[in-house]
């Protein structure tokens, strides 16, 4: 059984069981992870109510066939992104993509220190953390009218759309991203 801190943010959280919930974590040395939270959905769960998305957390883990965590702390809960819709729908959407197309397990600095500062700074952009994962809207077309103003990603298949054809996809996996 092996015990460590890390800072995470917080991707989303689910049910699991009758009491406890599966976290989706990413963090700066592992990357994206999913960690067990025993009893989470208990009213009187210590750090339940740390672990909300989009917030950033001190965890303390422990890793025993799955990675269950034993501790968590509120870094901070960015109250700013509360008054800006526009950025709060953003930043979810972010989240949602990292927690999707994202490899578990792969740490990738430059997207954690991008993430941490943006965070911080009020700048979070899909578009880069977009290029960060290799999906380059400056040299992107639409998959299917080569239109360069693309207004869709689809991240199943790493693939864009114009805003006329993204709207015609019944793919779960489109994701605007204006
Ligand atoms: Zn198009």
């Amino acid at each position: 059984m092996q015990e460590f801190v890390t800072n995470a943010f917080v991707l989303g959280r689910r049910v699991r069981g009758e009491l406890d919930l599966t976290v989706d974590l990413y963090t700066a040395y592992m990357g994206r992870i999913e960690g067990r939270v025993i009893s989470g959905q208990k009213i009187s769960s210590r750090f339940s109510p740390h672990l909300n998305v989009p917030n950033l957390v001190t965890l303390r883990m422990v890793e025993k066939n799955t990675l269950t965590v034993t501790d968590a702390l509120t870094v901070s809960e960015f109250s700013w992104i509360k008054n800006d819709v526009p950025m709060l729908r953003s930043i979810l959407r972010i989240f949602f993509l990292l927690r999707v197309a994202t490899p578990p397990h792969a740490p990738d600095e430059v997207l954690w220190r991008c993430l941490v500062e943006s965070m911080h700074t009020h700048t979070v952009d899909i578009k880069e953390i977009l290029k960060i994962l290799g999906h380059n809207i400056l040299s992107a077309s639409c998959a299917v009218c080569k239109s360069i103003s693309v207004h869709y990603f689809e991240y199943g298949d790493g693939i864009f759309f114009c805003e006329t054809c993204g709207s015609k996809q019944t793919s779960d996996k489109v994701v605007l991203i204006t």
